[in-house]
């Protein structure tokens, strides 16, 4: 997918200066002496958002003219970091504003680093909702993002004796300069109560009357896309309270109790929820999953009828995308809004909802699979249960019309039966879509074959394949400048709109020269990337040696801990055989854990436990070294990615749904060490296999192990000496010698009941491990490895997958 080239900057270095001081003095209130570096960095955000709202207006003025279709997007989640630099890179200004602020002897750079990240998601769900934005304004296709402004983003990770602290976090305390409040724009949403029905022109007309009404406040951050060509509405929901005080109250005295209905009120949108794999089974949970998703579709609607004068068309007009089922609970309210406020009968209403929505999946996780309680359905949405059951009823009717048995019957229902009576979310997204995909090749299908077996079969032809992708623009051109001059230079600056021709970089992975300026580009990196562990955790890394990078939240399935054994192995290795010709290894992680995950947060104190031993080792020398940096977010992995040479992608095989921070790392020329899952399989068919380091049991072998072994590892670690002196080395306790039982439980849990495989992977990866070291101490092969990963990385820009969503399910069409 081409995207368009830069206009011809109309901004020069003295009229940019002349707005920063402007925006500076009159939206700030400083003159320049007085200003800090907060106030310059708000006032050139300002400036650059002026920018911004020339190129929205007239984007939005173009799709209202045109009639154009719009796509929603509905996400719980956006993990979009910092913008400053995304936005002005995309309207070709970077260098104007570092010249227009020297001039005051103000670094941009410096300001860079004083915006906080925008942590409104937990992991690759929300970024992938973030990468989207962008290419969707890069394609310039009409676009809202729809979703919550959280007064708190992802909690701040902080290690105390290994262990995790979370912290609030509080991006909004400095204020947004970004965002615009619309005040004008809110909506009501509803709470509990009770449905009345009422005969009315021989149809019943249903009327909810909530028990609790809140309102939802927009507000709205403009999205530019490459090239300052268009940009879109990124629309967040603030909840307000109805009543802002119970003055009464407060005039009795009681100025704490007149507040607790704003404060109930307005927690549905004070802070995300940890954790993007498990429902958090909360009832505040599901209420802020339906006040975004009312809010959105009302707003939607809102702006329908003023260009149309009915909903009948909305279908031609609107295609939503579920990012996940957390939105799920819209397709019920679709529908009420649409029987109960806009009058259509019950298959109109239907028609025109499945042909608006469509449902992304993200995990086939059964333990992340969402199921909301009947009961609780019934207490805070019945008007919505309501829908729901009469749903379920038409669609099992058409199923045993159909001749499907009790059996059969039992799994398609939206209502999983057993243990409580619960509604299936991913039953209901798939239900109310025309179109329902995976995020990569390999999920598609097991989608298929697993969790969706039934549907698929008895309402087929929905199912298709989106491989994820990212933004080239934010995890190439402006993570890794140095990188993209070298490419530029080589292949010409049609590379930074057209990835697919960094293919052509091909014939130069032969070419020793290039070689040599592509392991260059690296170097700088690698030192600064020393220099923060230095600052950071008082450790000193050597930039010359093999940086190991596994980033990603932590989870059991992402196997951080078979990296860690493997570091537990090797140091044994290196113990016994000091003398050997080891090249010297820095294993970075980083990642959080959901606060309520106490393996995944042992696992956190397992490696700081592992890295204070073999770092202090001084039989190691600095062979190898552990690192675990705290606080991971986008802004963290945007300076780690362009210092990565190995990417570690472990999952156990069918449990990644496809990964993104695998694409990032190889696009920068990491090679990966993966296992055949998500997108690796993809990355593999491009990259190709000699240029990685695949290892471990397919999707398959997992599944043929989980039937005959079962968990149980124990005859694997009495095969493998390694692995039972690495095992054995945890349970007694050499790295917690303060507490020798702390890691023996995850010792056992490894040995007899890991649904996870990582011992039954072991020598598969310790193998593959010794490959990558006997490659790395070959540079020819290395960096040629490297070269041919970033040469082949382009079809993952999220401008492909987003070309994809547009013609293949949307229907809609790139507008410039
Ligand atoms: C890309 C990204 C992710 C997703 O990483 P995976 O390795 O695909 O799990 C998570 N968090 C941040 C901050 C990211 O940038």
């Amino acid at each position: 997918m081409d995207v368009p080239a830069e206009p011809t900057a109309e901004h020069s270095v003295e009229s940019l200066h002349d707005a920063i001081l402007a925006r500076l003095l009159y939206n700030i209130g400083k003159t320049p002496s007085r200003a800090s570096q907060r106030d310059w960095y708000a006032a050139t955000a300002l400036t650059i958002r002026d920018r911004i709202v020339d190129v929205w207006t007239s984007s939005a003025a173009r799709a209202r003219a045109q009639g154009a279709k719009r796509v929603a997007y509905f996400s719980l989640e956006f993990l979009i970091g910092r913008l400053m630099f995304d936005a002005a890179g995309n309207l070709g200004m970077v260098e104007m504003l570092r010249n227009a602020l020297a001039l005051e002897g103000i670094d941009l750079d410096h300001l860079r680093t004083l915006e906080p990240d925008a942590a409104l998601g937990n992991g690759g769900l929300g970024r992938l909702a973030a990468c989207f934005m962008e290419s969707m304004a890069t394609l310039a296709i009409p676009a809202f993002g729809y979703g919550i402004r959280y007064d708190h983003g992802l909690f701040r990770q902080t290690i105390t004796d290994g262990w995790q602290q979370e912290i609030p976090e509080d991006w909004l305390s400095s204020g947004n300069p970004w965002e615009f409040q619309r005040p004008e724009l809110s909506y009501r949403v509803g709470f509990g109560g009770s449905v009345t029905g009422a005969i009315e022109a021989g149809r019943t007309a249903f009327t909810w009357n909530p028990g609790e009404t809140l309102f939802a406040v927009a507000f709205d951050t403009p999205m530019v896309g490459y090239g300052g060509h268009h940009a879109n509405t990124l629309r967040l929901w603030s909840a307000r309270a109805a009543d802002p005080l119970a003055l009464d109250a407060f005039n009795r005295g009681d100025h704490v109790g007149a507040l607790t209905d704003r404060v109930r009120a307005e927690a549905v949108s004070r802070v995300l929820y940890p954790g993007d794999d498990s429902p958090a089974g909360q009832e505040l949970r599901l209420r802020q999953e339906y006040f975004f998703a009312s809010a959105s579709l009302q707003d939607m609607l809102r702006r329908h009828l003023v260009e149309h004068d009915t909903v009948r068309n909305l279908a031609e007009f609107v295609a939503i995308q579920l990012n996940d089922t957390h939105p799920a609970i819209g397709i019920a309210e679709l529908m009420r809004l649409l029987l109960d406020v806009h009058g259509l009968e019950w298959d109109e209403a239907w028609r025109i909802t499945q042909g608006c929505i469509s449902y992304t999946n993200h995990t086939l996780l059964p333990e992340a699979l969402e199921m909301w309680p009947v009961l609780l359905l019934e207490r805070l949405l019945p008007r919505h249960m309501q829908i729901i059951y009469l749903l379920n009823a038409r669609h099992l009717d058409t199923q045993r019309a159909a001749g499907a048995d009790d059996r059969l019957l039992a799994g398609l229902s939206l209502i999983d039966e057993g243990s409580g009576r619960r509604v299936r979310m991913g039953h209901l997204a798939f239900l109310g879509s025309h179109s329902v995909n995976g995020v990569s090749a390999l999920h598609t299908d097991l989608m298929r074959r697993t969790i969706f077996r039934d549907l698929d079969a008895a309402v087929g032809g929905r199912i298709v394949n989106r491989t994820n992708g990212i933004t080239f623009r934010r995890w190439l051109h402006q993570t890794n400048p140095g990188l993209t001059r070298l490419l530029v230079d080589t292949l010409g600056d049609r590379v930074l709109r057209d990835p697919m021709t960094l293919t052509d970089l091909m014939p130069h992975a032969e070419d020793a020269g290039f070689r040599a300026a592509f392991k260059a580009q690296r170097v700088p990196r690698k030192q600064a990337m020393a220099r923060l562990v230095a600052a950071q955790l008082g450790l000193v890394v050597d930039p010359e040696a093999l940086f190991d990078i596994q980033i990603k939240r932590i989870h059991e399935y992402k196997r951080q801990l078979l990296n860690i054994l493997h570091a537990i192995s090797q140091y044994n290795a290196i113990r016994a055989q000091p003398t050997r010709d080891w090249r010297p290894r820095v294993k970075f992680f980083a990642g959080k854990a959901a606060p309520s995950y106490t393996l995944a947060k042992q696992i956190i104190r397992l490696a700081h436990d592992v890295a204070r031993v073999v770092n202090s080792d001084p039989t190691v020398r600095g062979l190898l070294q552990v690192v675990f940096m705290p606080n991971y977010n986008v802004s963290l992995a945007e300076l780690l990615i362009p210092s990565a040479d190995l990417s570690e992608q472990i999952s156990t095989a069918g449990m990644e749904a496809s990964g993104t921070g695998n694409m990032k790392l190889a696009l920068n020329g990491a090679l990966t060490i993966g296992t055949m899952d998500g997108a690796n399989v993809e990355i593999c068919e491009r990259v190709g296999a000699a240029n990685m380091f695949i290892f471990g049991m397919s999707t398959e072998e997992v599944e043929a192990r989980r039937t005959s072994t079962g968990f149980d590892a124990t005859a694997t670690v009495a095969a493998c000496p390694a692995l039972r002196d690495v095992v054995e080395a945890m349970r007694s306790g050499v790295f917690s010698p303060e507490e020798p039982q702390r890691y023996a439980a995850l010792a056992d849990r490894l040995i007899h009941s890991d649904p996870f495989f990582v011992c039954a992977d072991f020598d598969s990866y310790d193998r593959a491990q010794d490959l990558v070291d006997a490659k790395w101490r070959d540079p020819v092969a290395w960096w040629r490895s490297a070269v041919i990963n970033t040469a082949n990385m382009g079809w993952f820009s999220s401008d492909r997958t987003i070309g994809e969503y547009a013609a293949g399910t949307w229907n809609v069409k790139p507008g410039l």
